[in-house]
């Protein structure tokens, strides 16, 4: 039995998963998928990529396909925009292909009339962004007194939108008798007051781990100029010896990409991502396992199903964009009490994704240059300030020193620059400052 079998999902949506090629629900899905299917309230706190779209599609369809098509609206999907609605709509007609069900989704910012033509033709699942189905409602085109199902997808981004009162108006419309789903990056005291007015005795589930990260994870980050990466990694898989490290990029093209590299440089590499065969994951984990395959590379996702946990050490080859995902990636290490290390790999234009780990973490991570790898572009230090566009690249001058390891950024940099001294990891080593 698949996995996601193992969750209560029927056969057509099994297929639709297995057609999708995922093989094993995300945390998020293991978790809400059944309290969802039994019909309860569900608070889930998970950001984009977690799979939180599947994660409620998949039970929502579950549920409306028992008694099937009745052409007026049995479930409502509300996103803060237009283009998350857009993506939920393509999901929800995705997994529920091999269902009778029909959707249909409808946004502001383009022409009523196609939208109230559509909902006349009758559909059972609506993604709508709040204005609109406002508008919708008023000049009679939508009916909501038969929904069955609401979900409030990233409900935190809609109250920081404002739309509070357009949702409250909405609520306002939808049998109370109902099931409420609710999807939020964070449980703020808004989002809670939100529950606690429009949701009854919801399940909470939650994949963000508290946001510290394990004591017995090492971390270091080691800045690097961006072209020199795949080299730096070869470097240190050969002079560290190691034998088994899971290396984390952002991208699936990325994940390839190095893992070609590696292998020209004599260590035996696999991807592993959601494009890749079923066979060819599987092949590449098993290999892993065994040894015989050093360096797994692996993007987000296509890691969160693996059973490869206390691995002596994980390298993020570029930081991901969300910073919880840093938390999880090095979660892969230091399990159990057993001593784990995680190395970053970071450019001068990951400062801002470093910056945003650094607070969610709540503490500054040491930073060491590789002899042999110092940045020419200086990865800026400090409190991120506040700016639009990308974090200015800084041309390392003839007289600045490097980067400290171990120290609050902003004020040991300025005094490292006056010195002019050097701090590499090797000279550091050696003088035992570490
Ligand atoms: P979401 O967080 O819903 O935006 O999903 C992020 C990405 O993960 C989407 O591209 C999904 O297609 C993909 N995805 C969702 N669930 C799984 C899964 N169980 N296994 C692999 N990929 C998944």
């Amino acid at each position: 039995m698949s996995k996601f079998a193992e969750l209560g999902l029927a056969d057509s949506l099994l297929n639709a998963v297995a057609d999708e090629g995922y093989e094993t629900p995300s945390p998020i899905q293991a978790r809400a998928i059944p309290p969802v299917l039994a019909g309860e309230d569900v608070m889930a706190a998970a950001q984009t990529g977690t799979g939180k779209t599947a994660a409620f599609t998949l039970p929502l369809l579950q549920r409306l396909q028992e008694v099937g098509r009745t052409g007026h609206v049995r479930a409502l999907v509300i996103t803060p925009t237009r283009e998350l609605a857009a993506q939920v709509e393509d999901s929800v007609r995705r997994y529920g292909k091999h269902t009778k069900l029909r959707s249909c989704v409808v946004f502001g910012g383009v022409k009523i009339n196609p939208q109230i033509e559509r909902l006349k033709r009758g559909v059972e699942i609506l993604v709508a962004t709040p204005g609109r189905l406002l508008d919708l409602h008023s000049q009679g085109a939508v009916k909501l007194d038969r929904l069955e199902l609401l979900v409030l997808d990233e409900a935190d981004r809609m109250l920081d939108m404002g739309f509070i009162h357009d949702i409250r108006r909405i609520i306002k419309l939808l049998p109370t008798e109902r099931q409420t789903l609710m999807f939020s990056a964070t449980f703020s005291k808004d989002i809670r007051e939100l529950a606690r007015n429009f949701m009854q005795e919801p399940v909470e589930v939650s994949v963000t781990p508290p946001n510290s990260t394990a004591d017995t994870v090492k971390q270091w980050v080691f800045p690097v100029d961006k072209k020199r990466k795949p080299a730096l990694l070869s470097h240190l898989v050969r002079d560290k010896q190691w034998h088994q490290v899971l290396v984390f990029t952002r991208t699936k093209h990325g994940a390839n990409k190095l893992t070609r590299t590696l292998e020209k440089d004599g260590i035996v590499a696999a991807a592993i991502h959601g494009n890749k065969s079923q066979g060819a994951r599987t092949r590449a984990l098993e290999g892993f396992k065994r040894g015989k395959v050093q360096a797994l590379v692996a993007t987000d996702i296509a890691a969160r199903g693996l059973d490869i946990d206390q691995l002596p050490q994980v390298v993020n080859f570029d930081l991901p964009n969300v910073a919880e995902d840093y938390v999880h990636r090095i979660g892969r290490t230091g399990r159990a009490g057993a001593a784990g290390h995680a190395y970053s790999l970071v450019s001068a234009d990951e400062a801002d994704q470093l910056f945003g780990i650094e607070r969610l973490i709540k503490k500054p991570l040491p930073r060491e240059e590789v002899e042999g790898f110092e940045p020419d572009h200086v990865l800026p230090e400090g409190r991120p300030q506040r700016r639009q566009g990308r974090p200015q690249q800084a041309r390392r001058g003839g007289d600045s020193g490097n980067s400290n390891g171990n120290r609050p950024p902003g004020r040991r940099r300025r005094r490292s620059r006056r010195n002019g001294s050097t701090n590499t990891a090797a000279n550091r080593e050696s003088s035992g400052n570490r």
